[in-house]
């Protein structure tokens, strides 16, 4: 049997801590599937097709891995690829509540879903695509937290954003 999992987020954008979680995740599962989600509600700075790219560029030839993007429940992208099983990053404790509720609440959907989480190296327990925006828009060199190519295309976005 093909163990298969699905790595859910918004990726706006791609860090070196979603990475980290991609090649763990990637390490244990057949295949990994990284669905970048539309996450309207949230406002990305990049569109659904402009993440999807830079997650492709960032995940080189890593030959398990895939990437999709999906705009409804995350729980009908899994029926749909025949999948039952999602992977999450857990940084800090302050992201245990959510993710918490997700889960269950994606449980509550559908029992078959088991939400697996991972841990990240500790030098990127504190990186969130959140705080990298804020600080390249402050002019800050993000070159530690994404990779070079990333970097580039997020402060060629904000020039043009702002
Ligand atoms: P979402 O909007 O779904 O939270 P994100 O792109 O912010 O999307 O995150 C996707 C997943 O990756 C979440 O499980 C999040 O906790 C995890 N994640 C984000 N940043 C990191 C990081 N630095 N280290 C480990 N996991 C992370």
């Amino acid at each position: 049997m093909v163990k298969k999992a699905i790595y859910p987020g918004t990726f706006d954008p791609v860090t070196y801590g979603h990475l980290d979680i991609i090649k763990r995740a990637a390490n244990i599962f057949d295949e990994v599937i990284v669905v970048i989600a539309h996450s309207e509600d949230k406002n990305p700075l990049f569109t659904p097709a402009e993440r999807m790219r830079m997650v492709k560029e960032a995940i080189g030839d890593i030959d398990n891995v895939e990437v999709d993007d999906w705009k409804g429940l995350i729980v009908d992208y899994l029926n749909r690829v025949d999948a039952r099983i999602i992977i999450r990053g857990l940084r800090m404790i302050s992201d245990f509540e959510y993710e918490f509720q997700m889960a269950l609440t994606n449980r509550k959907l559908n029992p078959q879903v088991e939400t697996i989480y991972m841990m990240p190296h500790e030098s990127y327990c504190y990186l969130s695509s959140k705080l990298i925006k804020e600080a390249a828009s402050l002019g800050a060199d993000i070159s530690k937290f994404v990779p070079e190519k990333i970097a580039q295309v997020l402060k060629e976005k904000l020039k043009r954003h702002k």
